[in-house]
């Protein structure tokens, strides 16, 4: 297991320990409390140092303004008929649309602030884990990474695309043989299963995009989705596909952040992620997923 030092992972700490949620619920409170249809004049007042408890923000106006497609949700608050999405909480019951609305611009705030964050905080260590199959001390035989349609043609290896395997999935049992044998002893390969496709990496394999020189990615302005979220990243709400209400996706609540503790840089910043979901709203939760 790699480590590395808060000292290293300057601009990325920088910016944990300034979260936007805070900014992001004065924005609210001034929308709901003033005469505003929209939210984009609200940024535009914001133009004086703000100052709380926890942390400081001396330009809130532009720390604000790569989310005001975000933000424009709360507009959602005065028209709520157009929401288009329900909430439910965990026994089923649906939330009412003003905190439906809040839980849901949360998602998609901390969404994209946490993957800029995160990809300031891998670039130091020096890591290739969620590039790589199992190390020969781990329990799994294979890692796999979830992807979509569009994405499958940025990865140059076999495809596995039959009838057997749509009708299975990554972990049934038995597993899918492919040549007779299981397919995680195959080579590193695309399978289409029964609901999605992904990208299998056997034990001791890497991502065929891993540069092995550098350690980096190939593509990585156009790296799939799933490798924009490593490895600190908001479940403040869930996609629950089977609570579908006619014509109203359904999601529900989990007011959760996730941080995956198998990351050198979630280990060293357990206290200021710990911090940074206190603020933003959601208990921390710490995890392992490999080993
Ligand atoms: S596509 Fe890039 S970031 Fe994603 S697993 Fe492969 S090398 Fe890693
Ligand atoms: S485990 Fe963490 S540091 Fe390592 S590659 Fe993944 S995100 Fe980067």
């Amino acid at each position: 297991m790699k480590t590395i030092a808060k000292e290293q992972l300057g601009q990325g700490l920088a910016r944990l320990r300034q979260p936007i949620l805070p900014l992001v619920r004065i924005v609210q409170f001034l929308y709901l409390t003033g005469p505003f249809e929209r939210v984009a004049p609200i940024l535009a007042e914001l133009n004086e140092p703000v100052e709380m408890e926890a942390v400081a923000y001396p330009e809130p106006q532009a720390l604000l303004a790569p989310y005001l497609p975000a933000l424009a949700r709360f507009e959602q608050l005065k028209h709520p008929e157009l929401a288009g999405f329900c909430v439910l909480d965990e026994n089923g019951t649906e939330l009412d649309s003003h905190t439906a609305i809040e839980l849901m611009v949360c998602q998609e705030i901390l969404t994209q602030e946490l993957e800029a964050i995160n990809s300031l905080l891998c670039g130091p260590c020096g890591c290739a884990l969620c590039c790589v199959g199992p190390e020969a001390d781990m329990a799994q035989e294979f890692f796999e990474i979830p992807l979509q349609a569009a994405e499958l043609a940025s990865f140059p290896v076999p495809r596995i695309d039959s009838p057997e395997s749509r009708g299975s999935d990554p972990y049934q049992e038995p597993p899918l043989l492919v040549g007779g044998m299981p397919f995680c002893q195959g080579p590193t390969a695309l399978y289409h299963w029964h609901s999605h496709w992904s990208l299998i990496l056997p034990r001791a394999s890497a991502c065929p995009n891993l540069d092995p020189a550098s350690g980096g990615c190939n593509i990585y302005p156009n790296r799939p989705e799933v490798c924009r979220r490593p490895q600190i990243f908001p479940y403040a709400l869930e996609r629950t596909p089977e609570k579908d209400r006619p014509g109203l996706p359904a999601f529900m609540a989990r007011r959760k952040l996730l941080a995956i503790w198998d990351c050198p840089y979630v280990r060293t910043l357990q206290e200021e992620i710990g911090l940074y979901a206190e603020l933003s709203g959601l208990e921390p939760i710490f995890r392992e997923n490999k080993g």
